[in-house]
């Protein structure tokens, strides 16, 4: 596959739409104007691969929408080189994003089949990401604590291992809800005991699943 100017009109495009959308970080929507989503699709929907909607990957799961990648990464409120655990690695094209803005990126997939082709793609990419194939409801201890932890799929409730593996002044967002509907939640670490949490706008996600997720 390659990455043409025809793709490089529909990323500028795609950008000035999650801009008209309300958008504000420059630092994400230069990212989305330069990860090329159309890897990060089955190539039977790369025709679609710059429209604002979720599509669907292997293992019944699915690339986020693009507006809903741009409002999280918006919500971590990055700055460079900060130590990022995502939960979902799912395409990789998330990974990818937050790779491009310069975090060091920490990535788990439950998914075996999905965790291989992300890692493929990013490697082939050339976008340097941790990843790892296992229950991210968990997280990933190994590294912890992260200065930033995101979750991109459902969650029934904050999972307390997440909470735990966040730094102190660090950032958790995650969607809270049903498996048909959540809130995405922002929650900061206050200190070692306190957390403060704020929600935010509505949206679907695919079920967060294993220990801590909707299989509990
Ligand atoms: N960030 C992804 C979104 C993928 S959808 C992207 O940009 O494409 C959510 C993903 O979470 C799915 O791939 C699903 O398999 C994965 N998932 C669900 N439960 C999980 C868990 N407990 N641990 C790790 N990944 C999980």
């Amino acid at each position: 596959m390659l990455d043409t100017y025809k793709h490089k009109g529909q990323r500028a495009r795609l950008v000035q739409l999650l801009a008209d959308k309300g958008i504000q970080d420059e630092n994400v929507l230069t990212a989305i104007g330069v990860v090329p989503r159309q890897f990060f699709v089955e190539s039977i929907l790369a025709e679609s691969a710059y429209e604002d909607r979720a599509l669907p990957i292997p293992a019944h799961q699915t690339i986020s929408q693009p507006f809903t990648v741009a409002f999280q990464t918006e919500l971590l409120a990055l700055k460079p080189r900060m130590k990022v655990l995502e939960i979902g690695t799912g395409s990789g094209y998330q990974t990818a994003v937050l790779c491009e803005m310069g975090m060091r990126v920490f990535s788990v997939e439950l998914e075996d089949k999905l965790h291989k082709l992300a890692k493929g793609r990013l490697e082939d990419l050339g976008y340097k990401a941790r990843l790892h194939w296992g229950d991210g409801s968990k997280g990933w201890p190994t590294h912890q604590p992260y200065q930033r932890i995101l979750v991109t799929a459902a969650s029934p409730w904050v999972p307390a291992p997440l909470k735990k593996q966040l730094d102190i002044g660090g950032k958790l967002i995650i969607p809270v809800g049903t498996q048909k509907q959540q809130r995405m939640y922002e929650v900061t670490r206050l200190s070692y005991k306190e957390y403060e949490v704020r929600k935010h706008q509505h949206f679907a996600f695919v079920p967060l699943r294993g220990r801590y997720g909707f299989d509990e």
